[in-house]
This record gives C-alpha cells, structure tokens and sequence, in this order.
C-alpha cells in the first residue's frame, strides 16, 4: 500500500507593501497610515483562490493591520481560515526587550481577537526572527498559552536566520506544549536551502519549490511549512524609492506570475492550516521527546 503524503502548513502574512522589513529603513512607520492602502483587495483575491483550489490556511495577521481591517479579519474566519498573530508592527523578536515582546504579543493578541471574533492560538514572528539571541521569548509564548509558533528560519540568510535549528517540528520548553514549526528548508548535498516560500519561491523557478517540498514530503516523510504575502500577487503596488537594488529586486521580481505560480502549488500538494498542522506535530515531537 502506499503510504500517504503528510498535509503541508500553508499560511499567509498579512502586511502590507509599506510594511515589509526590507523597506523599514526608508519607509517611517508614522507614515503607514498614509500609504495606499492595497491589503483588502489583495487578501480577497487570495480567499477566492484558497476557495477555488478548497483549501484552508493560516493568515499570521499583524494587530496593526486587524484594528483597521476587522470586516476582513471576519471574512478570513468565515471562509474556515485560522487567524493567527505576526505581532503588532512587524517589529523583530531579537530587537526587543522581554518585557517589550510580551506588551507587544498581548496588544497585538487582543486586537486580532476583537476583530476576528476568535482565539489566538498561534504565532509567527516578524522575519523569523526567534534565533538563539531570544532564548526568552518561547516562555513568554508559553506563559500568554500560545499552542504553536512558526517563527524560525533554521538557515544562514543575509537578514534572519537560526541556522542550527531543528528543520523539523520540535518542543523548545520541557515544562510547556508549546511546538515551533519552522518554516521549510531542503536538504542539498548537505546544505539547508529555503524551501518555504516568501522571495525565493516567486523569484526562482517553481520547479525548484515542487522538488524541495517532494523531497520533504516523500522522502523525509515530514509536512512542508509554506508562507507569502497579500502584496506579492500585486503588480501595480506603488514603487519605493531609495531602497536597495537588492531589496527593490527581491520585492519586485515576479509580482506577475506569483498568482499562477500560487495556483499550481495548491494543486499539486495537500494543504491546512498551521494549527491543524501543529496539532499533528505535537504528537510527533513529543514521542521523540519521551
Ligand atoms: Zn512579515
């Protein structure tokens, strides 16, 4: 018999392009609310393509973005997608005090809440940005009864990066439940690459991504974690001035076939939401840890 493939976790981070850590150098966040505002259009244009392929996936949503947005907090909801946090405004984990991830994770929690009318049970930390700087945060995760984070980029990247992480699911706390997913890597010649989504998946060609999370899901036998943005299906975002040619390249290869792109991913792998995916993993990572 054959055996069957794992359910990958497929989740959106619902920012906007003025908001993207690549450009926080010359776009103020006092000016974010100035911006054109493309986030609503962009997350419909998503829930009519989850609804067309019939799947469900997690929107990590910033508490910024659900004070202003909460009818399309609902509508999320009612299409049976996990609403899950990304913080308040897109702030690092390793750029802030204990104290200060805690107020953050609490504000942004209880505004997501408010809007979406549901609980918050998972975490996605801006640009992955836990990593063996922010042995702290896990506890206070822990303590505010987060079940799952998805915050760990388990490579070496010129911005974010823990690259000595366990690639898959692992229990960080003994004393708590609490599971990491990390977002997904491949193995090549004994080298991680990232496999998971965001730049590399609209930049590179997608046959890189379909092998990647084929080798994961068959050979490893583990689910692929998966994550993109509401402004990487937008071609006619505004253009930002003054960023580097690296950054520009990075946001703005590929606005155009990203869709298409999106489109053939959901067809050919099996995909849910993070919390669904994170109570599988639990199961897991504990065994191994008994
Ligand atoms: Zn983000």
């Amino acid at each position: 018999m054959k055996k069957a493939l794992p359910v990958n976790g497929l989740s959106v981070d619902v920012e906007d392009w003025f908001q993207v850590g690549a450009f926080e150098t010359v776009i103020d966040r006092d000016s974010w609310d100035t911006r054109d505002d493309r986030v609503e259009r962009n997350c419909d244009a998503i829930l009519a393509m989850f609804a067309e392929g019939g799947v469900r996936a997690t929107f990590f949503t910033l508490g910024w973005m659900a004070k202003r947005h909460p009818a399309m907090m609902r509508r999320i909801v009612a299409a049976g997608h996990e609403i899950a946090s990304h913080g308040w405004d897109h702030q690092r984990v390793f750029r802030m005090e204990p104290a200060a991830f805690a107020r953050d994770l609490d504000i942004s929690r209880k505004a997501i809440e408010d809007a979406a009318g549901v609980a918050v049970t998972g975490y996605r930390a801006p640009s992955f940005s836990i990593d063996q700087r922010t042995p702290w945060a896990y506890p206070i995760l822990a303590e505010q009864g987060y079940a799952y984070s998805s915050s760990v980029a388990p490579i070496v990247h010129d911005h974010y990066g823990w690259s000595t992480a366990p690639r898959f699911a692992f229990r960080p706390l003994d004393e708590a439940e609490l599971v990491e997913i990390p977002v997904t890597t491949a193995l090549l010649a004994g080298r991680r690459l990232a496999a998971g989504g965001g730049g590399f998946f609209r930049v590179l060609p997608y046959g890189f991504s379909r092998w990647a999370i084929r080798q994961v899901n068959r050979r490893e036998g583990r689910p692929a974690v998966f994550y993109f943005h509401p402004w990487e299906i937008d071609p006619g975002q505004p253009r930002v001035e003054g960023a580097s040619m690296k950054s520009k390249l990075r946001h703005y290869t590929n606005l155009d076939v990203m869709a298409d792109k999106l489109r053939q991913l959901i067809r050919e792998f099996a995909w849910d939401r993070m919390d669904v995916l994170a109570a599988q993993e639990a199961g897991r990572a504990l065994a191994l840890a008994a």
